[in-house]
């Protein structure tokens, strides 16, 4: 029941947990996640990977509750309720969609920096998915689980 197959998944762990960009040799953008054809040029130039700093700022973001979940995210709902997604300007210059964690649905706004951490996504069949989420770059941290 899992909806991306397991040997799927595998093969994208390296770039999900790494936060491994590919700079394009031909003009200079970082793609992320990576991809074969650069999304600012349009060549399939050569890449050079880049460490990325996982720090950020939120660009915009949106509450995702029953009846507004785009398909990627349907089935995730089913098993977390509402939750908000958020794209991140990372400070290397992508924007990625991402959940957000730690955070109080009070403190969200826009501009507000923001870094990557590993969480636990959902649980399927015993299968743990995990992935990157952002949380508030503040001075105290907030532990409450995943
Ligand atoms: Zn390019």
């Amino acid at each position: 029941m899992a909806y991306v197959s397991i040997p799927a998944y595998w093969k994208t762990i390296p770039q999900r947990y790494s936060l491994i960009g590919l700079r394009c040799k031909n003009c200079g953008y970082i793609n992320f996640p990576a991809r074969e054809i650069c999304a600012k040029c349009g060549k399939k130039s050569e890449f050079e990977p880049i460490k990325l700093s996982g720090k950020g700022k939120i660009y915009s973001y949106t509450i995702i509750a029953a009846g507004s979940t785009p398909p990627e995210f349907l089935l995730q709902e089913k098993y977390v309720g509402s939750y908000p997604v958020a794209i991140i300007e990372l400070v290397e210059g992508p924007k990625i969609v991402a959940q957000l964690t730690d955070y109080k649905i009070e403190e969200l706004k826009i501009g507000m920096e923001v870094e990557a951490v590993f969480r636990k996504i959902y649980e399927d069949n015993q299968v743990i998915r995990y992935g990157i989420k952002f949380r508030p770059i503040r001075k105290r941290r907030i532990h409450k689980g995943s």
